[in-house]
């Protein structure tokens, strides 16, 4: 039987700018993930995981996804369709992950994300609110603990901040 059977998906919109191409989700699960997390943190290999807080961070088809006991959020969604897709991959992961713990090496140690002040440092600074934040500031520390994915700040896909965003991108890998 599959450790997640049901599941809720809340889509929401940016906060600050509806009509925004990127939306997240919040998918509500019927069930206690609390023992499986150690196995996502001995099997992924990038990721962040707080044992103290129940959480693992991690990238999944250019989705951000930090799950937590009771449920998962995901970020740089498309639309509605996209939302039901990509949280029915993750739970499938997820299901996957929690069939084969014979085959896994739980690790319940922690894996530091990068400080919000580091990332703050590299965005670029205008406080557009294109991603749904009031704040760079505020953004970089949704990024820090995973509620928000470093795709849902369009000004980083400008030329002119390439490698600003490949240095957050090696901060994310460790
Ligand atoms: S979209 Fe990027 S530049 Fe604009 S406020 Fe958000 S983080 Fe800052």
């Amino acid at each position: 039987m599959a450790r997640i059977n049901d599941y809720t998906v809340t889509l929401f919109e940016p906060p600050c700018l509806p009509g925004s191409p990127r939306w997240s989700s919040i998918v509500t699960i019927d069930a206690d993930l609390s023992d499986l997390l150690p196995y996502l943190n001995g099997y992924l290999k990038k990721r962040f995981y707080d044992p103290n807080t129940h959480t693992i961070v991690f990238k999944m088809n250019g989705h951000g996804v930090a799950v937590r006991p009771r449920e998962i959020r995901i970020g740089n969604l498309i639309d509605r369709n996209d939302g039901e897709k990509v949280a029915r991959e993750v739970i499938d992961f997820i299901n996957e992950i929690d069939q084969r713990r014979d085959e896994i090496t739980p690790d319940d140690t922690r894996k530091e994300p990068p400080k919000a002040i580091e990332i703050f440092k590299l965005l670029p600074k205008t406080n557009c609110k294109k991603c749904g934040q009031l704040t760079c500031m505020a953004f970089a520390s949704a990024l820090a603990k995973g509620d928000a994915d470093m795709d849902e700040c369009p000004e980083l896909f400008e030329e002119k901040y390439r490698e600003n965003r490949e240095k957050i991108e090696a901060l994310f890998m460790g």
